[in-house]
């Protein structure tokens, strides 16, 4: 099995079944350990789309139909990049047809479907991953091991904030992003369900949260019919957090802070320094350590280079940087070597359940106005 190559079948192909084509056509050649994929079908329930991205991206076959692609035997592994309400059905069958799955975020529309798909993922012996991508910089894994490492000493808080201005503007027409049927919460699931693991990955399980939920603009106008139609979900959701090991955390996520392209930020505080982090600025890491000498103290700027995971299989030189669609070569690394080695993928599917457990906590939190504890069981 190990470095056989393996054909992909993606379903979706709007903003990230794109960047996933883009990142499985370049994987082979960046990492040499994995065998490059065959791109060999692509479904969109349009299929023009499927039909243009199929020439586009050099895919064998297309279609209207994901579950014909399923039925492909030439498909061993499927990405999943379709709306949110979509993600339990697909991911479901295609575990059960015997494929890999590499599932867009959030992986579930909320906790019962996401604990059943972990659970059947589970079961599988398949590699099942979630699409949080900005975790895989190289930068953010140095940012886990210095705090793994107790290099801050002891964590004693977090911030975070992922603001993006898509929806900041009253013109922006309604899209399926604005129906909680198709997409569950608003900024919450779309943004915030990144902050959420990357909190997570950096200090371990949310325990408790407290959050108000704010939708700015109520109707926006429904390009299929050209009349106003509700925006069921929030804009807005700010959020008090406590970890399970004690550290207070504030998570603050809007799809309208006008301004902000890709805001995903963080400072992390500890007893002997901090670090910040800022994805607008995603190759620059800005750690402090108590211990500098008085006067010449301050936050140093590292830039990323060779000496952090991954970035050397992209070029030698440090600060030259890399790119969105670079992390996304990164994760499809991952998926591949762990479909190809049978090892654990990460961040798998109960990783995507633990933030769908707490972005269902924020959201019963602002219903009743109260601090909510996270359900904590392994199913
Ligand atoms: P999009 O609207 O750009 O694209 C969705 C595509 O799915 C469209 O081409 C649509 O025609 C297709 N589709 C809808 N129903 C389908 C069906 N039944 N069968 C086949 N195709 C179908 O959306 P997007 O921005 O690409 O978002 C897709 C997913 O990716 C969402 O879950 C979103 O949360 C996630 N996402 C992740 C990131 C990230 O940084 N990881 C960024 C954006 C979106």
């Amino acid at each position: 099995m190990a470095n056989r190559s393996l054909g992909i079948g993606l379903v979706g192909t709007g903003f990230m079944g794109r960047a996933h084509a883009i990142a499985l056509r370049t994987v082979g050649s960046v990492f040499p350990e994995v065998a490059a994929p065959r791109l060999v079908h692509v479904a969109d329930v349009c299929t023009e789309r499927a039909r243009n991205a199929a020439e586009a991206l050099g895919f064998e076959q297309h279609g209207a139909d994901w579950r014909a692609l399923l039925s492909n035997p030439g498909v061993d592994a499927v990405s999943i990049c379709t709306p949110n309400h979509l993600h339990h059905e697909m991911a479901h069958a295609a575990l059960s047809a015997g494929k890999h799955v590499w599932c867009e975020k959030p992986l579930a529309l909320d906790p019962d479907e996401a604990a059943s798909l972990a659970a059947t993922a589970r079961d599988s012996g398949l590699t099942h991953l979630v699409g949080f991508n900005y975790i895989v910089n190289p930068l953010l894994a140095t940012a886990r091991t210095i705090v793994q490492c107790g290099e801050i000493g002891e964590p004693v808080g977090f911030s975070g904030r992922y603001f993006e201005d898509y929806m900041a503007s009253p013109d922006v027409d309604w899209s399926w992003r604005c129906d909680r049927e198709l997409a569950g919460s608003g900024a919450l699931a779309d943004l915030g369900s990144h902050l959420v693991h990357l909190l997570e990955t950096l200090l371990g399980p949310v325990e408790s949260v407290m959050a108000q939920l704010t939708t700015v603009i109520a109707e926006r106008i429904d390009p299929a019919t050209g009349e106003p139609r509700a925006v069921e979900n929030e804009d807005i959701a700010t959020t008090h957090a406590r970890t399970v090991s004690g550290v207070p955390a504030t998570l603050d996520i809007s799809r309208v802070a006008s301004g902000y392209k890709c805001g995903l930020s963080f400072d992390l505080f500890g007893t002997r320094g901090a670090i910040r982090f800022d994805q607008e600025r995603m190759n620059e890491l800005q750690v402090f350590n108590t211990g500098d000498r008085k006067g010449r103290d301050g936050f140093r700027r590292i830039l990323s280079g060779p000496a952090h995971p991954d970035y050397a299989a992209f070029n030698p030189a440090p600060g030259h940087g890399l790119g969105y669609n670079d992390l996304k070569v990164i994760e499809a690394r991952n998926f591949l070597r762990a479909a190809q080695t049978g090892e654990p993928a990460w961040p798998d599917f109960d990783a995507g359940l633990s933030v769908q457990r707490v972005m269902d906590a924020i959201e019963r939190s602002a219903a009743r106005g109260a601090w909510v504890q996270v359900p904590r069981t392994t199913d």
